[in-house]
């Protein structure tokens, strides 16, 4: 079988042939019928030696989808045939936060790191960018029905994590007036009567973040990037006001949201998490609000007290999600609430895709097909 591997930190990804592995135990064997690429696939092929705790060399991919071929004689989940999504984080399956789902903040992390385990399919462990997957259990495996391969893919990271982290600021959004913005409603609400959250950065997870928003809030949702057709993205996606970053982008988003003199939208997501877009999101942060960093631009956020963040602001750095959001996520775009948008590519022609994802010249996701 084909599959596009890391063989050395820093050098390029490399298309090789393998043997095709044989499930034993719990293990499923996977026919893959689509991987995304994603921007940490990048961070992965640039790292230097030492950095991340895997050992080389791993199959590429951590968002796959494809079709139970084969299963150990002791597996569990999905029969040969089913059509799948894989949950990405692999923890230690035993501990209580693995039991309830939540492999992505597994209690044994430390411990698998000096392993050098991997963190999950595609990070240090054979992934997805390959003709077929092996999974270490069923528990991984979250049906997809009919959902096209390429659109169930990415909802195993970019889908996942952008519902994760917006999960996580919706008790602060319907602390504002959740449902009818009800009129004259009590309080010093924002604009309509209902919340408003700002969304930084509409690339591949911040425009299913958009749409994860809409379907499931009542929020107000303004949208920032750096690029025009990313706004237009945002736009298509149901974003209710999109602008361009600028030195005044903070005050615009604090108008919008409305109040006496733009009191700041509820909650952020950041999916930049760069110095630039850390401090637009305070700027634009009503007192009490919630800022979620997302992702990983490097930046960094002093916090003291009192200092620059508003009062009562909550701060969260979710990473992915847990099982039973991916199956919820699936069950959106199953019933068409959620869309991604992707550029396919075939699998042969996969380290030109992820060139092409390098020097920023992809719409949405890109995803690999079997050629
Ligand atoms: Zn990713
Ligand atoms: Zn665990």
């Amino acid at each position: 079988m084909r599959a596009v591997r890391m063989t050395h930190w820093g050098g390029p990804p490399v298309l090789t042939d393998l043997a095709r592995p044989t499930p034993r135990a719990d293990e499923v064997l996977i026919r893959v019928e689509a991987a995304g690429v994603c921007r940490s696939d990048l961070h992965v092929l640039d790292a230097r030696p030492g950095v991340l705790p895997y050992r080389t060399p791993f199959t590429l991919g951590h968002e796959v989808a494809g079709r139970v071929a084969e299963r150990g004689p002791g597996a569990t989940g999905p029969a040969v045939g089913e059509r799948v999504v894989v949950y990405g984080p692999w923890g230690c399956g035993r501990c209580s936060r693995c039991a309830a789902g939540a492999e992505n903040y597994c209690d044994r992390r430390t411990e698998l790191d000096a392993a050098r385990t991997g963190t999950g399919v595609g990070l240090g462990r054979d992934g997805g960018m390959a003709d077929l997957l092996l999974v270490p259990s069923g528990r991984l495996l979250v049906p997809v029905g009919d959902l096209p391969a390429s659109q169930a893919a990415p909802l195993s990271d970019a889908g996942l994590t952008a519902y994760h982290a917006v999960a996580g600021i919706r008790p602060t959004l319907s602390l504002d007036g959740d449902g009818d913005g009800g009129g004259g409603g009590g309080g010093g609400g924002g604009g309509g009567g209902g919340a408003s959250v700002a969304v930084i950065g509409v690339g591949g997870l911040g425009h299913l973040a958009v749409q994860i928003l809409r379907a499931t809030t009542s929020a107000q949702v303004l949208a920032v990037d750096v690029r025009e057709e990313a706004l237009s993205l945002a736009d298509a996606c149901g974003a209710h006001f999109g602008t361009l970053l600028r030195p005044d982008t903070a005050a615009v988003l604090r108008r919008r949201a409305g109040g006496v003199g733009g009191v700041g939208v509820d909650a952020v997501l950041d999916f930049v998490g760069s110095h630039s877009s850390l401090e637009l999101g305070v700027g634009a942060l009503r007192a009490g609000g919630e800022l979620a960093v997302v992702g990983s631009g490097g930046g960094e956020l002093a916090v003291r007290k009192p200092g620059a963040l508003p009062p009562g602001v909550r701060i969260s750095l979710p990473f992915w999600g847990t099982r039973p959001e991916l199956e919820e996520i699936v069950a959106l775009a199953r019933k068409g609430a959620v869309r991604v948008e992707t550029e396919e590519f075939a699998l042969s022609s996969a380290p030109e895709a992820i060139d092409r994802l390098r020097s920023g010249r992809t719409r949405g996701r890109t995803v690999l097909v079997p050629d």
